[in-house]
């Protein structure tokens, strides 16, 4: 196999071999001699140059299909799992959906400060304050922050050489409310001038939220531990399907919202609940899904590593009035364990007073490196009737569905929900039930 960026199934290239491994080989397009027709002219300048899109060059019916096969292909051959996969769920909107985005900066040729987007494989910066795939208001904030610092002499961060000051910008959007947070990443612990930043960036429609968090680390990670509020709150809200949610800067929050409102739609329709039941949602970010799930289970029970989002999570439950979901900050493969050797003991640990010892659902959503073995051992002892299986990562997904599998799990239903149209990545929801049918508590 020879990888080939920007190539497309159906082209007839020359390519040039640029190294060469041991089973794949990675190239360059020197000319396409005849295009594939599934080939478009791709919407944006800086596409070629740009690592923020991948399938800007081909149509969407095209990259729906490319999506629908990599699940296919992972679920089938590393999951070695046959079963009916349902179609892409696809998305309305394919530029302009993204409501977070954050801008790395950087230094030019002529010692200007510039921001915009990686090149692809690189930490080149291409400069461009108005990428497609984010909202308009982006380029008018970038901007802004860029005329700063021109003005003040605040310099860009240098990888390099670890000296500079702004590392990146990020930027959230709420897409219901119209909300907006800026969040700039520094190297270092103040912005000099920085009521002058406030000045310029509080004048735009819709600013709820400047704030900095400080990352002195040499590090490809984007944002530091903590940050601090320099005018409005340190958060925004924003809706999906009817819930409010307030989300502060460390926060995960999906980010294609029209999108995400059919990716927990799909979650709670497999999760089956009448009322009755309880659910434990692993992953759960400031408590997204577990709000979904909890107006119709009897009790959720939320676990997240971050303590921010942990924080966000409880203050979505009180605002939207929803009293049965709790939520516990921690690595989901130490909570839960612990919790269920609690229960055996017959304490119930000190976790949680209320639950049972076999949830009737478990809901996972994990980072891309899926779920941790000590984690799924656990699911697997506490048998629950069903598991749905969020997944950004198709391969890592295939792994952890081939263990399930082979533990008692049966997968029942598969689906991908596009939600990032021209990224690389794909979102899956799974439904797997426990071949013994149902269990008592
Ligand atoms: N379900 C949420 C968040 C999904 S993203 C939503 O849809 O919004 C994955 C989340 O897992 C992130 O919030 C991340 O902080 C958290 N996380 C990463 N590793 C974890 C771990 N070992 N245990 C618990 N949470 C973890």
């Amino acid at each position: 196999a020879v990888f080939v960026p920007n190539s497309a199934i159906g082209d007839e290239l020359s390519v040039r071999i640029l190294k060469v491994k041991k089973t794949y080989a990675f190239g360059k397009i020197e000319e396409i001699i005849t295009p594939s027709p599934a080939r478009i002219e791709p919407d944006c300048p800086y596409f070629s140059k740009c690592g923020g899109c991948v399938w800007r060059h081909i149509s969407y019916d095209e990259e729906c299909k490319i999506k629908q096969q990599r699940v296919e292909d992972a679920v089938t051959r590393i999951g070695g799992i046959s079963t009916e996969f349902k179609p892409v769920i696809r998305s309305g909107q394919i530029s302009r959906y993204r409501n977070k985005a954050q801008f790395p900066f950087g230094t030019d040729k002529n010692g200007e400060p510039v921001c915009g987007f990686y090149a692809g494989r690189t930490h080149d910066i291409i400069a461009n304050t108005d990428c497609a795939l984010g909202v308009d208001v982006n380029k008018t904030i970038l901007e802004l922050i860029l005329k700063f610092m021109k003005e003040y002499q605040i310099p860009a961060y240098d990888e390099k050489t670890g000296r500079g000051l702004i590392r990146h910008a990020l930027i959230r959007y709420g897409f219901i409310t119209k909300e907006i947070m800026v969040c700039l990443v520094i190297n270092g612990h103040r912005i000099p001038h920085s009521a002058e930043l406030v000045r310029l960036l509080s004048k735009l429609d819709g600013m709820t939220s400047i704030s900095f968090s400080p990352n002195t680390k040499q590090t490809n990670v984007i944002m530091g531990d903590s940050y601090e509020v320099l005018w409005g709150q340190g958060y925004i809200t924003d809706f999906i399907g009817g819930i409010q949610y307030q989300i502060s800067p460390l926060s995960f929050y999906q980010v294609n919202p029209a999108q995400t409102e059919k990716l927990y739609g799909l979650a709670l329709e497999y999760a089956d609940l009448h009322g009755d039941e309880t659910v434990w949602d692993l992953y759960c970010g400031i408590g997204t899904i577990s709000l979904f799930l909890a107006k119709q289970a009897k009790m959720v029970y939320g676990v997240e590593i971050v303590p921010q989002a942990i924080a966000d999570a409880r203050e979505n439950a009180r605002r939207n009035g929803i009293e049965n979901a709790e939520f516990y900050v921690g690595r989901a493969e130490d909570v839960l364990p612990e919790y269920y050797e609690g229960w055996k003991r017959g304490s119930q640990g000190e976790i949680c007073q209320t639950g049972k010892a076999h949830p009737d659902v478990i809901v996972v959503d994990p980072p891309r490196k899926g779920c941790d073995e000590t984690l799924l051992e656990t699911m697997v002892e506490m048998q629950p009737e069903r598991i749905v299986y969020v997944s950004c990562d198709s391969a890592t997904l295939a792994r952890d569905l081939k263990y399930l599998c082979g533990n008692g799990y049966e997968l029942k239903r598969v689906r991908a929900v596009d939600q990032f149209p021209m990224g690389v990545h794909v979102e899956t929801v799974v439904l797997l039930s426990h071949s013994c049918g149902m269990v008592n508590n």
